[in-house]
Order: C-alpha cells, then sequence, then structure tokens
C-alpha cells in the first residue's frame, strides 16, 4: 500500500511539474526555444541518466580528480582542480592525502 502512495505521489508531482514546465514554456523567449525542445517530454530512466554522465565525462571538460574520484569537493562543492594534494610513502605503501582548501574536507587513499 506505501509503495502504492510512493508511486502515486510521485506520478502527481511529476505532472504538476510537467504543467508548469509546459505553461512556462509557452512565455519564454525565443532564444530559449531551442533549448527547451531538447527537453525530454518524459522524465528520462535511471540507464538514460547513466548513458548522459558518461558521455558528458567522455568529452573531456569533467576532470575526475585521482585517487578519490571526485569530480568535486563532497562538502562545499569546490571543483576538484582546486584539491590539493601529499603523498607519504615507502617502498612498500604509498598514501594520498587530498584536501580541499576552501573548506578543510579531506580523504586519505591507499594507491
Ligand atoms: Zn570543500
Amino acid at each position: 500500500m506505501e509503495i502504492a502512495l510512493f508511486f502515486g505521489g510521485a506520478l502527481i508531482s511529476w505532472i504538476i511539474t510537467h504543467a508548469y514546465y509546459r505553461r512556462s514554456s509557452k512565455i519564454a523567449p525565443d532564444w530559449a526555444l531551442p533549448l527547451i525542445a531538447k527537453l525530454p517530454d518524459t522524465p528520462p530512466t535511471k540507464e538514460r541518466l547513466l548513458e548522459l554522465v558518461q558521455e558528458y565525462l567522455g568529452k573531456g571538460e569533467v576532470k575526475v580528480n585521482d585517487p578519490t574520484g571526485h569530480i568535486a569537493c563532497p562538502e562545499c562543492a569546490n571543483s576538484a582542480e582546486h584539491f590539493e594534494q601529499k603523498v607519504f610513502g615507502d617502498e612498500r605503501h604509498t598514501v594520498v592525502v587530498t584536501s580541499c582548501p576552501a573548506c578543510g574536507w579531506s580523504q586519505t587513499d591507499e594507491v
């Protein structure tokens, strides 16, 4: 029963959002119409969203930080380009400490 209510609620909120989107797109300026035309009529599936993310990453416009795997700070969303890294280790172990200079978040990875 709860699951039916959950999906019913999700459907209702999607319908309301869709109706507002349709209404607002009628008063959009001309330059925005090609962008709005690209928007899908139905919500994309999880698989399609993952495909879009993979496509975007494949273009090389987004750099994934190595070794954390982040594209931005998980605390303050600062770009991973600004991360600071320190490498420690000996001949058997190497540890990379990645930190965000904006908020102090840090992660330690053994590589
Ligand atoms: Zn941060």
